[in-house]
């Protein structure tokens, strides 16, 4: 099927956006590429010749959480070492604009915040890399909201170091860390300290869906902005049906792959790099950045 008239027409797009008024954003890890953050999906998707998918459960944090602890701790200290990029400072310049901008994002590396995005606009639907929970959860409630030590702790320090060859080359093996050297829970004193991130077979977090859902369901919702993954694969797909109006609402895919499946009349798509293509979408309301 052809995709929609003026699809990828920006004057077309600045034409809705300054009719719109509430808007919702999806992002994914396409925007964290931008700041230069492995996203460790598709054939990337190794860290030191493990599978990061397979790594990133709570059954594997079972088996040898010194292993998960070390692939985290490497994570947070990436985080640390970039820098948001135009596309997250377009977004929280956005939303300190429009008061009826809602910003969800599956990214878990705290770019958004640190690109003084409004907190109370924000959901991080998977949680973050800089707060800390119980292994214990939901029997132990423990959670540390922001911790940004870097390395987490003395046995970590392999992580946090970016000339460790041990850590770097993956054909040399890791010595593994006992869990007595990993930090515990404050709390109950029997579980570990373990990343504060949504897993593989994990829910997300109950009461932020319903929020988000109230959210959606209180008005016509005039635009979805979905930026660095597919308006047509999950979680976004799921957000982008729940907010459509038919007739009303535009979908908007920014993401370096193309992709017309799926499109209406009305709806956006435009290719390319976030980090470029959000201040320029949005320069209407935002100005030059
Ligand atoms: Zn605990």
């Amino acid at each position: 099927m052809a995709p929609p008239k003026d699809y990828d027409s920006i004057p077309a797009f600045h034409d809705k956006l300054l009719r719109s008024k509430r808007i919702l954003a999806v992002c994914g890890a396409g925007l964290s590429a931008a700041s230069g953050l492995p996203t460790f999906r598709g054939a990337g998707g190794l860290w030191r010749n493990h599978d990061a998918i397979q790594l990133a459960t709570p059954e594997a944090f079972g088996d040898d959480p010194g292993l998960v602890w070390l692939f985290y701790a490497y994570r947070r200290h990436m985080a640390l070492q970039v820098q948001p990029n135009a596309g997250h400072h377009a977004l929280a310049a956005f939303a300190k604009r429009n008061p009826d901008f809602l910003c969800l994002s599956q990214n878990v590396d705290n770019l958004h915040l640190r690109a003084h995005h409004p907190a109370p606009q924000l959901r991080l639907l998977h949680g973050s890399l800089f707060s800390l929970k119980c292994s214990r959860q939901p029997q132990c409630t423990w959670t540390d909201p922001y911790n940004d030590a870097d390395p987490l702790c003395p046995s970590l320090a392999a992580a946090a170091d970016d000339n460790d060859p041990t850590l770097l080359d993956a054909s040399k093996p890791l010595a593994p860390i006992p869990t007595s050297a990993l930090p515990h829970c404050p709390e109950c004193q029997t579980g570990l300290q373990r990343p504060g991130v949504v897993w593989f077979g994990e829910p997300l977090d109950e009461a932020m869906l319903d929020d988000i859902e109230a959210w959606i369901a209180a008005d016509v919702v005039d635009m979805v902005i979905v930026v660095g993954t597919s308006s047509v694969v999950y979680p976004a797909a799921g957000f982008a049906e729940d907010a459509r109006t038919e007739g009303k609402t535009s979908v908007v895919t920014v993401n370096m792959e193309r992709s017309v499946a799926g499109m209406r009349e009305g709806d956006f798509m435009f290719t390319g790099d976030a980090a470029s293509l959000l201040p320029e979408l949005l320069k209407p309301i935002i100005g030059d950045l």
